[in-house]
């Protein structure tokens, strides 16, 4: 079948008024983002769906784009006839007929939004369905769960007909909750938190730590291709590495070794708020799990937490290693994530690091350092990455679920 638009249906769009508007522009901006490098579609966003006309796209390309876009619930491809009731009849058979095996239920549904046409819905529904049944003599209607669906809408400029919906990724738009900084290590935990949070519609960006020569080029490598598997949910993302050579050489020698790591983490998360101050940025998302490590328990948690008052958010906090897996394998991160490139954390960590560091101790020992001295050197020397994705993410639409209409 030749589709003649996709029909967009919106997610949690529980808000109304202004938030709904925001909703709508935004999704409405990331979804022209994303299908930029085709001319031929013109977009329009309504107020309870958005229409994609394809002027010959192919619609599979597009329904691939779609799929990974948060804020979207579901989408149908549709086709777009005039509105003769004839023709609407013969369009309806003929999408039956695609799905059609012996013993396969199906139902018409008709929703009118001009009213000047000539036939009501329950006029529609049976002209179609009675056409359907006269020319596939042994199909049975069903109205509660029918599994072949064909809904039919009767719009301003013409008839438009699908048989099919796709499930869309869910979420709110990335952009509708506000800007965030990510500490994105090369990890299995922080490209999740990072796709956890841009479903809940923030913006990220990424900060990322490196130690040269300590850690290798493939190390930062590693972080960037785990961004470009993330900027597929949001157009793009700005990548910000940060160099940290100079700091872990200093904590290494003047502060003792249960503390190593505490104040490793507290200049992490001090250099990535000043970061997020720079580039006005409202919170801090990171991929700490309580209990997984000796650096996430609650007290070392509270030990790094000290420098800021700034939000931090860690989506994966309560979530066993087992199912933070299954998203990352879900999101294709999972298998970048356990090549054996180490980061600057391992290299630097100490065989028994604290795993009840105290505050008061932590500011003792950092008291010891110029703090300030090494923060505006590695500021100084961040550089700033924008991330894009590439097309080879594009996998088959396969998902079909059941219409909501
Ligand atoms: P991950 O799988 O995300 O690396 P992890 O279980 O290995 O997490 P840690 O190494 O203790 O845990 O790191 C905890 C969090 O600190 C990470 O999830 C990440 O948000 C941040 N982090 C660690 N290393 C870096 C780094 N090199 N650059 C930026 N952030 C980092
Ligand atoms: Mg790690």
């Amino acid at each position: 079948m030749e589709y003649t638009e996709i029909m967009v249906r919106y997610g949690e769009l529980s808000t109304k008024g202004k938030n709904r508007r925001n909703f709508i522009d935004r999704l409405h901006g990331n979804v022209e983002k994303v299908l930029y490098k085709y001319p031929d579609l013109r977009i329009h966003p309504k107020r309870d769906r958005m229409h994609i006309i394809l002027n010959g796209t192919d619609a599979t390309t597009i329904m691939n784009h779609l799929k990974v876009i948060f804020g979207i619930q579901n989408f149908s491809p549709s086709i777009r006839i005039d509105k003769d009731l004839t023709a609407i009849k013969e369009l309806a058979f003929q999408l039956v007929l695609e799905q059609y095996q012996p013993g396969k239920t199906f139902k018409i549904t008709t929703k009118r939004a001009d009213h000047q046409f000539e036939y009501d819905t329950n006029q529609i529904n049976l002209a179609v369905g009675d056409y359907v049944s006269d020319n596939i003599p042994d199909i049975q209607a069903e109205m509660r769960q029918p599994d072949i669906k064909i809904q039919v809408e009767i719009r301003q400029d013409g008839a438009y007909l699908s048989s099919k919906t796709f499930k869309g990724a869910g979420g709110l738009p990335v952009g509708t909750a506000g800007k965030a900084e990510l500490m994105l290590s090369g990890g299995i935990d922080s490209p999740v938190a990072g796709y956890l949070a841009m479903k809940r519609g923030v913006d990220i960006e990424m900060v990322h730590f490196y130690s040269p020569p300590y850690t290798s080029e493939h190390a930062l490598q590693k972080a960037k291709d785990l961004t470009v598997k993330l900027a597929k949910y949001a157009g793009n993302i700005q990548f910000i590495q940060v160099p940290f050579t100079e700091i872990q050489e200093t904590i290494k020698q003047n502060v003792p070794e249960g503390y190593l790591m505490t104040i490793q983490r507290r200049f992490m998360l001090r250099l990535t708020d000043a970061i997020r101050q720079q580039r006005q940025a409202l919170a801090i998302f990171n991929g700490e799990a309580v209990g997984q490590v000796a650096s996430q328990t609650l007290e070392s948690m509270v030990a790094i937490n000290d420098v800021t008052t700034t939000p931090i958010l860690r989506p994966v906090a309560t979530m066993d290693k087992t199912d933070i897996i299954k998203i990352a394998e879900k999101i294709d991160t999972f298998d970048l994530s356990i090549k054996p490139f180490e980061d600057c954390c391992t290299i630097f960590a100490p065989p028994r690091p604290k795993t009840k560091p105290r505050v008061d101790k932590a500011q003792q020992f950092e008291a010891q350092l110029d703090v300030a001295g090494l923060m505006e050197r590695a500021l100084k020397e961040i550089e700033v990455t924008n991330i894009t994705p590439f097309d080879s993410y594009l996998a088959p639409v396969d998902e079909q679920i059941s219409s909501l209409l």
